[in-house]
């Protein structure tokens, strides 16, 4: 006979070497996008547009046993179907895209919480957000992380929001709802979910410092990440860990194809390729593009009537001071400012349409202005000029930058009070082309 103790032992030992028996490598391959920005149809360079994305998505899946399909938010925002009917066709037609699992970016919350909400409802595939809460500590999403099972794997993935949510969100829109700060949040959910699961994901929309601190943190092995437009020359690799993000406005795929030991729960080995969306190579998926149309057929009517004629292809600076000219012209102001970060999109050439200026200005932001000692002025306004500091200036700024601007990359200034209101920002800029014709 035994002791109880003993016979603890033995079993403790027979489990062991069940668990080193079940260790072993199996693969898994995350397909994944972020910031689609509502980009329906392909951008000016040919690349992108829903119907096009799913067809080079439905290629890398065929015969995949071992694929899923992440996008790291920023679905909402960026193209008149969006602004128009706030978001939610954007949602409707991501819901033919295949995606297993999503996150929010922030502006998803461009139309409000509720909407936010309305959006994770309409998604046919879950939205996780681990680290936006209320008053109460209730998740927006519902839950913070979800298991998908793919390929003899059980991947956890957690979805994380950057902590500079509160300077890209109007705050009357956000009620109570807040993010707490990213990396704390994911590492606790990561903790809870790892007994359960083979493979943990992160699935952020997050700046380059928190993508790096949470690399660092090590939560979790894996990180696909968006927000930031551009994509990772290579992927970001810490102590066997790995982290991609793709470019923007659904130009092209990642296909990230991973070894995991499910005993270490770690990543073996990893490849990283990223795969062109090119409407003048693929063809458009057809149950894509007729829903695609549908939408665009009704915005049409209102964007795509003609406003003047640009001489050469406009880059986001150009069109910030295309912009702060507008702003001025409709005011009267002195001066203008515009954030960078706000223009949406280059001016193209040839002939214009409305639409170009819902491309640059989607947001429903509009043209504030208030009056000012030359004092008082931020910096960026006074530099290089002759300022009296007696003297009283108008100034004009977008109600974004009025309500945020600490956060307006160079106006870093706090106070101002802006209480005129023009209208639209958009509409402001259409005006401006259609009085000068020409853009030289
Ligand atoms: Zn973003």
């Amino acid at each position: 006979m035994i002791s109880c103790a003993a016979a603890r032992r033995v079993v403790g030992l027979a489990l062991l070497s069940v668990l080193q028996l079940a260790a072993e490598v199996r693969t898994l391959t995350i397909l994944h996008t972020n910031d689609l920005h509502s980009r329906l149809t392909p951008s000016d360079n040919h690349k992108g547009g829903f119907a096009y994305l799913a067809t080079v998505i439905r290629h890398e899946r065929e015969g995949c046993v071992d694929c899923i399909l992440l996008n790291a938010g920023d679905l909402a925002q960026g193209t008149p179907v969006s602004t128009i009917y706030r978001g939610m066709p954007v949602f409707e037609i991501a819901n033919l895209l295949g995606i297993d699992v999503g996150t929010l970016g922030n502006h998803d919350f461009d139309y409000g919480w509720q909407q936010a909400q309305n959006f994770v409802e309409t998604a046919k595939y879950p939205i996780v957000t681990s680290n936006v809460v209320n008053g109460d500590g209730r998740i927006l999403t519902g839950k913070p992380y979800v298991i998908v099972k793919v390929n003899g794997l059980r991947v956890g993935v957690i979805g994380a929001m950057t902590n500079s949510l509160p300077t890209l969100t109007t705050p009357a829109l956000m009620g109570d709802w807040h993010d707490t700060p990213v990396v704390e949040t994911v590492r606790k959910y990561a903790a809870e979910l790892r007994p359960q699961t083979d493979l943990l994901v992160i699935l952020g929309h997050l700046g380059p410092d928190e993508e790096k601190a949470l690399l660092a943190d090590g939560a979790a092995p894996v990180i696909v990440s968006g927000h930031l437009h551009s994509n990772l020359p290579m992927a970001l690799t810490d102590g066997g860990r790995v982290m991609v993000r793709m470019r923007g406005y659904g130009e092209e795929l990642g296909r990230l194809e991973l070894k995991v030991e499910t005993k270490t729960k770690s990543v073996v080995s990893w490849e990283w390729k990223k795969i062109p969306v090119d409407s003048d190579k693929v063809a458009p998926a057809a149950d894509v593009a007729a829903l695609v149309k549908t939408w665009e057929d009704k915005v049409t009517a209102v964007v795509d009537r003609p406003m003047g004629v640009s001489k050469r292809r406009l880059t986001h600076a150009e069109v910030k001071v295309l912009l702060e000219d507008a702003m001025r012209d409709v005011t009267g102001a002195d001066f203008a400012y515009m954030n960078l970060g706000g223009v949406r999109d280059v001016l193209p050439e040839g002939p214009l349409q409305e639409r170009a200026a819902w491309n640059i200005m989607p947001f429903d932001n509009r043209v504030v202005f208030g009056v000012f000692k030359g004092r008082a002025l931020p910096e960026v306004i006074k530099e290089g000029k002759t300022i009296d500091p007696d003297k009283d200036y108008r100034l004009a700024v977008s109600d974004f930058t009025a309500a945020n601007q600490r956060a307006a990359e160079q106006l870093n200034s706090t106070g101002l009070v802006f209480r005129e209101d023009k209208g639209l920002l958009r509409d402001a800029l259409i005006q401006l082309i259609r009085k000068r014709k020409v853009i030289e």
